[in-house]
């Protein structure tokens, strides 16, 4: 018989011992808060925070809980309140990368994991991408293409360039295409549907729809919204691992055009890069490759004014 054992606060011992309660059974032992028995685990709640799973289903009961409830990190996370179990339920997740790069595209990755993927996913290596090398991503990232329903939105620097000079805020074009990657995800994998939508929080639920909310097609049914949300679901890890590989492919088309590897990051290294771009191919060129309107344009071209006067 396996035994597993996860230890709780006293909140969420009251919420196990709530999920179980259709399953409840008396049991007066010393220190027993509430038992259950399922078909094939027996559980039991102890005062010090101690839950014991024991049978055949225990390594499942227990992971049901390990990691919605256990990883401190997990209640610092902003948004929507998670259903209990939330991490083993089929999910879509999207999540962005790029937004902070003078250099590059923005990409918005979404794509759908049913639970019956959550573990396969989890061996192909996905955890938190926070944890994960640009590498090690880029090796996972062919593997979930294959295994999984997806959708990568590129968004290259002239495009970006466009709609930013026409006033559309970085949260705005964000949440365009978070929707936009949602509904081809969707499209794809009908009739299925998943039983919930989470997307990694850039913005409030009220200023996100406010964003979009000219579109004719708005993504609203079983949405959640949560910072940290790659923590949260393998959905979104997977998503933000597919989006930051796009943007480090488009990151490394745009190094072999422009002849010198592109910095990530708005550093200063990012400016010294850019002033020698200006000087070698001018300034519209890199604007072809930038975000134009981050504050190294301008530090760029102090450097190359400093370097003509000299
Ligand atoms: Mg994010």
């Amino acid at each position: 018989m396996t035994n597993q054992v996860i230890q709780l606060n006293a909140k969420q011992l009251s919420e196990v011992a709530t999920y179980y309660d259709t399953h409840k059974i008396i049991r007066s032992a010393p220190g027993v808060v509430f038992a259950a028995k399922l078909t094939d685990t027996s559980i039991t709640g102890y005062k010090s925070g101690k839950v014991l799973f024991q049978g055949a289903g225990a390594e499942r009961e227990a992971n049901r809980w390990s990691s919605d409830l256990l990883k401190p990190k997990v209640s610092a996370a902003k948004g929507d309140t998670l259903p209990l179990g939330f991490s083993q339920t089929s999910v879509i997740g999207s999540d962005e990368t790029g937004t902070g790069d003078f250099f590059g595209p923005m990409t918005v990755a979404a794509c759908f994991v049913s639970s019956d993927q959550i573990e396969l996913i989890q061996e192909l290596g996905v955890k938190d991408s926070k944890m994960l090398t640009d590498p090690l991503m880029r090796k996972i990232a062919p593997d979930l293409k294959e295994v999984l329903t997806y959708s990568i939105l590129t968004l290259g620097n002239e495009k970006y360039n466009k709609v930013q000079s026409k006033g559309w805020s970085q949260g705005k074009i964000k949440a365009l295409l978070h929707n936009q990657a949602l509904k081809h995800v969707l499209n794809k994998m009908r009739p299925q549907k998943p039983d919930y939508i989470l997307i990694d929080q850039f913005a409030e639920r009220g200023i996100y729809y406010n964003h979009i909310k000219m579109e004719k097609e708005i993504i609203r049914e079983n949405i959640l919204f949560s910072t940290k949300a790659e923590q949260l679901h393998v959905a979104v890890a997977a998503a933000s691992i597919l989006a930051r590989v796009a943007f480090l492919e488009e990151m490394d088309r745009l190094s072999l055009n422009a002849g010198v590897t592109l910095p990530k990051g708005a550093g200063s290294k990012v400016d010294e890069v850019a002033a020698k771009i200006i000087l070698s191919k001018g300034e519209d060129y890199l604007s072809t490759i930038t975000k134009k309107h981050f504050a190294n344009t301008g530090k760029a071209l102090a450097i190359v004014n400093k370097k003509r006067n000299n």
